[in-house]
């Protein structure tokens, strides 16, 4: 989805996210230890912010404690090739953060044909980074560990990183992200400083979607269930809200229409919040992802909650490699009976 080198670069730093300047600032300002723990609920940014704290620690001519922008090291940040910093993602998340080589991707698009990508981040990279902060740093000044997601470190890749973590060689410093400190080892959370992040207002949400050209932005930050980064990230796959808005429709057609491409992960996804709404008209509460007037009305609760079921069902096995259109009928069928009026 993301050309190699354009999500990075183009978004260097978190300052084009409002919401996360405060905690930038608190990060390279007034925390003084070599680890933070990032904890931000899925899609308030924190990979980004981790990135921006990595390139102010790392940048040669900070102003004000926040990375230049100019200097070699910030640039070296965006072209993801900074020989002083480490960047551990699970493999399923390396393309979409534009971090990966075309190298590496063609390599393992071969890999990926085999097996799918790994959502772990494991002991053998861990090692790799224990290595790389014993080695010199190429400048002189600090080395940096980012870790994002902490928790997609199994028991064994948290406690290989533990003693480093505690100890580390004298210029490396951590930036891990989680979104759920509790879900990690105590052991490794207690050797971190934690910088908690909130998602954006709705307000600041709505603003930074309508400044990068998504209409009607609320649609697709309800579709998202408040995600503003998801919400962008779907606009630039080609989503509109009158797409969204018309899901239901399809629905109830029978016919997956300009969706009819969406993989099954992301139907069940999408069929689920339907559902969801479904269940807060029959009890007459607002509905969460789709406006009212375009929910089906009058579908009985008994139907819809075994649907619900169903889905979730569904969901466990949504990632394997279904015949897609098959398995998308399938979907729509059985949607389309529980929504018919009782
Ligand atoms: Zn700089």
């Amino acid at each position: 989805m993301v050309a190699a080198g354009g999500s990075v670069s183009s978004r260097p730093q978190a300052l084009d996210m409002p919401w996360l300047s405060s905690a930038l600032h608190q990060a390279l300002h007034t925390m003084q230890g070599h680890a933070i723990l990032v904890s931000a609920p899925p899609g308030a940014g924190a990979f980004e912010l981790s990135l921006a704290i990595a390139q102010g620690w790392l940048c040669h001519a900070p102003s004000e404690g926040r990375a230049c922008g100019q200097c070699a090291s910030c640039h070296w940040v965006a072209s993801r090739s900074h020989p002083d910093l480490l960047c551990l993602l699970p493999e399923a998340l390396q393309q979409s953060l534009g971090w990966r080589s075309e190298e590496e991707t063609t390599g393992s698009e071969e890999k990926a044909s085999k097996s799918k990508p790994s959502q772990e981040i494991k002991v053998d990279a861990v090692r790799a980074a224990v290595s790389f902060v014993q080695t010199t740093s190429s400048s002189g000044r600090s080395k940096v560990v980012l870790i994002h997601p902490a928790e997609a470190m199994n028991q064994v890749a948290a406690n290989a990183l533990l003693k480093t973590l505690e100890e580390p060689a004298g210029v490396a410093r951590f930036v891990l992200s989680c979104t759920a400190p509790e879900a990690l080892l105590p052991t490794v959370r207690s050797r971190c400083q934690v910088l908690p992040v909130a998602l954006p207002t709705t307000e600041q949400a709505h603003r930074w979607l309508s400044d990068r050209g998504v209409s009607r932005p609320d649609v697709l930050l309800a579709a998202t269930g408040g995600l503003p980064l998801a919400a962008r990230d779907w606009a630039d796959e080609g989503m509109t809200a009158a797409l969204w808005e018309g899901l239901p429709q399809c629905v109830m057609r029978g016919d997956a229409g300009p969706l009819a491409a969406w993989p099954v992960p992301r139907w069940v996804d999408a069929l689920q919040k339907l559902c969801h709404d479904g269940m807060c008209l029959a009890v007459h509460a607002p509905p969460r992802f789709f406006s009212a007037a375009v929910v089906p009305q009058g579908a009985s609760l008994q139907k819809l909650s075994s649907w619900a079921r169903e889905l979730q069902r569904v969901a466990k096995y949504a990632e394997h490699p279904w015949g897609q259109p098959l398995a998308v009928a399938a979907l729509l069928q059985q949607a389309r009976q529980a929504l018919q009026p009782a």
